[in-house]
């Protein structure tokens, strides 16, 4: 009967599941995706059976913790349950199962396939199915929670609102396929739910100090509740805000705001470029307990083959997303007109012009206009004065004064031509011959890296002025 309105298999054999939904999707009919929403059939739109779920159960479980009062040990009961069922998601529907970034022997793998219900967000197989998806296929079409369509529908909205199955990017899950621990889960996980999520804590609560409304509610509904908006923050949040050390060419971002409230899965710029690291946090100060619970696991034996990417290829990431940040930062300055896009002008041209009243100074070839600066020459009007007309190369680096590194690039705005024949030649051949970088290197966006004390006009052993010559 199953097969017969059964979602197709897939490329790796598997079949979609949704959870929390007895009838599967029959993908011969037009889906209900494919038609706009309006207001006489949004209510189709609308997966119910999730929406009841996640915001009908909560909601009702809020209402009656009026009438129940909360024991201070159902409390602690309830935030303890909440870090485990949490740690669950984080440490074995993610880390463990998604992204295999450590091995658990089977005791532990039992165990987080229990918690991991608990939190009731769907079974081992189905989760990371749509989250090897979501890596693969992040910010696309494909991604099932993709934060281009909006912080709201990247948190909640991807489940409340019915999905079309043949959109999500399909994926291999033929390992998981293999652990029968996944496969049990999968097969009972509507009774694990249950007895996970709400029966289990009940029995804990009420077996332990007779409180069996508080260990439904509190620890039961409140909890779920609790576990689903904080993991549900890595769709959202952690996609969202921060920073992006790693890569910004898509969304995920890294912030400890979202660390918190995911139990350290919010360095997710970080897991999105090494995703199979059993770390998000590399930090030893930051905050990422579910890495310090899998290295906890390995001490005690129940964990083995963490996985960590070298220092070596983090750090190269980091340091290409600041080269990435250093050059758009030097594309919006002025380094002055490129030396090849300027005119070049002749000696005799030059003087005349300068004689003209045009207040033209040559520095190593270059020639720039200093009319507007020429009183507010921090030397005095009179030294720049004396310069115009002339090479002034010499006087520039160091004949008369050694200008600084800022003097260098505010004149390098001011250039307006280069000397044919001019010394130009030589400083070009020199600096080539000497360094290639300081000719060849260009930033990303295709500018010439200028670097400081690799100015064209800055000459280190003062060469002769071409009008002495
Ligand atoms: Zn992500
Ligand atoms: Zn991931």
């Amino acid at each position: 009967m199953a097969e017969a309105n059964g979602a197709a298999p897939l490329l790796d054999g598997t079949k979609d599941y949704q959870p929390l939904r007895k009838k599967m999707y029959d993908l011969k009919k037009p889906h209900i995706t494919e038609f706009p929403i309006t207001w006489g059939n949004w209510y189709k739109h609308v997966d119910w059976l999730n929406t009841y779920f996640i915001i009908g159960v909560p909601l009702m479980g809020f209402i009656a913790a009026y009438w129940t009062p909360l024991h201070a040990y159902t409390a602690i009961f309830a935030f303890l349950y909440y870090f485990q069922t949490g740690l669950g998601i984080t440490a074995g529907y993610h880390r463990l199962w998604s992204h295999t970034s450590y091995k658990a022997t089977a005791p532990l793998r039992i165990y987080l396939a229990a918690v991991g219900a608990g939190a009731v967000e769907g079974s081992i197989r189905w989760w990371s199915r749509g989250h090897r998806a979501h890596h693969r296929y992040t910010d696309t079409e494909k991604d099932p929670y993709s934060v281009r369509k909006g912080l709201l529908y990247s948190h909640i909205g991807w489940m409340v609102m019915k999905q079309n199955p043949k959109r999500i990017g399909r994926t291999d899950i033929s390992d998981l396929n293999e652990d029968p621990i996944v496969v049990w889960q999968h097969k009972h996980y509507i009774k694990s739910v249950l007895f996970m999520g709400v029966i289990f804590p009940m029995l804990f609560c009420g077996l332990g100090w007779g409180d069996w409304q508080g260990g439904f509610i509190y620890g039961g509904i409140i909890r779920i509740f609790v576990v689903q908006q904080a993991t549900f923050c890595v769709n959202s949040l952690a996609h969202w805000l921060g920073d992006q050390p790693f890569d910004d060419r898509n969304s995920p971002r890294d912030h400890v705001i979202t660390a918190l409230v995911t139990l350290g899965e919010g360095y997710h710029n970080f897991h999105h470029e090494f995703p199979s690291d059993y770390r998000n946090a590399i930090q030893w100060w930051q905050y990422d307990p579910t890495k310090w619970s899998i290295w906890l696991w390995k001490q005690l034996g129940l964990a083995y083959d963490l996985k960590e990417f070298r220092q070596n290829e983090i750090e190269k990431g980091r340091v290409q997303q600041l080269q990435k940040k250093l050059d758009q930062k030097r594309a919006t300055l002025d380094w002055g007109t490129p030396l090849e896009q300027l005119p070049v002008i002749h000696w005799d041209d030059f003087v005349a012009e300068a004689k003209n009243g045009k207040g033209l100074v040559a520095i190593a070839g270059v020639i720039h206009d200093v009319t507007d600066f020429i009183k507010d020459h921090p030397g005095g009007k009179a030294l720049i004065g004396s310069a115009i007309g002339k090479d002034a190369t010499a006087i520039f680096n160091g004949g008369v004064y050694l200008h600084s590194n800022a003097a260098h690039n505010l004149l390098s705005t001011m250039r307006v031509g280069v000397l044919r024949g001019g010394c130009e030649v030589e400083v070009w051949k020199r600096a080539q011959s000497e360094n290639k970088d300081a000719i060849v290197v260009n930033d990303s966006v295709g500018q010439r890296i200028i670097r400081a004390g690799d100015q064209v006009t800055k000459v280190v052993q003062p060469i002769a002025s071409a009008d002495a010559a």
